[in-house]
């Protein structure tokens, strides 16, 4: 690892840098990409390929202080009711336009609270989305399980759905902490969540676990890391808790001073990574750990490991399609965005079309940084050679833009006879020197902290 010195130097501490699942990042967005936009990518994925399938679920039965996400409280089912035959008019449309032949590699179903759904609106969806296009073999269904929402009969239906892995959020096991970022959830519950659906036979469970949490101390963060591992998830997600609260108003709730400063997240950060790896997990990218034998890890040794807005995958698919409100869809074209207000989406849907409001079509130029930049967050490094082979770009410009990015981090990064790359010294500054390809305007989107 660097010195704290020459981190604080090249301004660790102080950035607000993106997270980078995806070129350019959603901020930098517009509305030239609507409906008819969306129809026609659609109908352009090849006849008989294989596709991601993201499905978003806004509801949540109360809603967590420190969570950025787009959902909204509710205590009824009546508005989840009407949303899901929304979504389903959405997913119809959407097999409607979608070319003979084509099947999903990957089905992730997030929110929200996806486990809100009553068992037999598991089913309603679940066969809504195989009516327009069914799983491919070997394909992964996951689904974002709340350990306080969710019972035997709903993991029973996800399972008869085809659920083959289950993502759960922890944060963190701490009861003061808990009480603080207003998520209440005790290590038993979730436990006997994660028994339950092994009981079921869902064969791999991911983890979401948050550092930089208010008082959250080293200590706190190695117990609760202890307790995940002694769940034996397969795979582990260790994010930055992001507090902006000018984007989400709940985090106010929060008060600042009783955040850690950015020194003290770095600590964190490590403290837990430095227990993931104790216990035999692979280091994936810059936040991620996974056990070995897990697709994550293979794809990583393999040089396979892609990036999309749910961080890390192993997914090859080149079309990742959002359904639901606020969803985000990637095509080879661009991004399209559905409208992010639940209202707005499904007056949309209602109307027969597409709810799409934003997103963006891809340059050249986009498409050669987005996958630089994803090469960086991925592998920690830029093969000069596929980059040239895959994009019109003179060696020299490469040559430059690798130099220029050097420098920057005084000379950090290597340049190699290979190409461009991070040593383990310099990872914690891997979001920053992404930033340096990213040759968008970061002033008017409100990034997260660097570390
Ligand atoms: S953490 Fe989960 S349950 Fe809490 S508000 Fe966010 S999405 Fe909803």
């Amino acid at each position: 690892m660097s010195s704290k010195e020459q981190l604080t130097r090249l301004g660790l501490f102080d950035a607000k840098v993106p997270r980078y699942t995806s070129y350019p990042t959603a901020p930098h967005f517009a509305g030239g990409v609507g409906a008819d936009t969306f129809a026609r990518w659609i109908g352009a994925i090849p006849a008989g390929s294989e596709i991601s399938l993201y499905v978003h679920i806004p509801f949540c039965r109360r809603l967590c202080w420190f969570c950025a996400c787009r959902t909204q409280g509710t205590q009824s089912a009546a508005p989840v009711r009407a949303y899901l035959d929304t979504l389903k008019a959405e997913i119809a449309l959407f097999g409607h336009h979608l070319p003979e032949g084509v099947r999903i590699s990957r089905l992730h179903w997030g929110g929200g609270t996806p486990t809100l759904l009553e068992p037999e609106m598991i089913r309603e969806l679940a066969e809504a989305i195989f009516a327009a296009a069914p799983m491919a073999a070997k394909g992964e269904f996951s689904v974002e399980i709340d350990p306080n929402e969710i019972d035997a009969a709903r993991i029973s239906a996800l399972a008869e759905a085809g659920m083959n892995r289950a993502s759960i959020g922890v944060q963190d096991f701490d009861g003061e902490i808990q009480q603080v970022i207003g998520r209440i959830q005790g290590y038993d519950i979730t436990r006997r969540t994660a028994e339950m659906l092994r009981d079921c036979g869902i064969g791999s469970l991911n983890a979401d676990i948050l550092y930089g949490l208010p008082h959250q101390t080293p200590a706190r963060i190695a117990d609760s890391v202890q307790k995940l591992l002694s769940l034996a998830p397969d795979r582990v997600a260790l994010y930055g808790y992001a507090h902006v609260p000018w984007m989400a108003r709940r985090q106010t709730m929060i008060p600042a001073e009783s955040l850690p400063s950015p020194e003290a997240r770095l600590k964190l950060f490590e403290t837990a990574r430095e227990l993931f790896l104790w216990d035999g997990y692979a280091e994936i990218g810059i936040d991620h750990f996974a056990v070995s034998g897990d697709g994550l890890a293979r794809a990583q040794t393999a040089g396979r490991l892609r990036r999309n807005f749910q961080g890390y995958t192993d997914d090859q698919a080149d079309v990742l399609v959002g359904l639901g409100a606020s969803a985000i869809s990637r095509f080879p074209q661009g991004y399209a965005q559905n409208a992010p207000v639940t209202s707005a989406y499904a007056a949309r849907v209602r109307n027969g079309a597409f709810a799409t409001v934003r997103g963006h079509e891809f340059t050249q130029e986009d498409r050669l940084r987005g996958r630089m930049i994803e090469a960086l967050m991925c592998d920690f490094r830029i093969d000069r050679r596929e980059i040239l082979e895959r994009f019109a770009i003179a060696p020299e410009r490469l040559d430059d833009m690798f130099r220029k990015a050097a420098e920057a981090f005084d000379g950090l990064p290597r340049i190699t006879g290979k190409g461009f790359e991070i040593p383990p010294e310099a990872r914690p500054l891997t979001r920053m020197i992404a930033r340096a390809f990213d040759e968008y305007d970061l002033a008017r989107a409100g990034h997260s902290a660097a570390i």
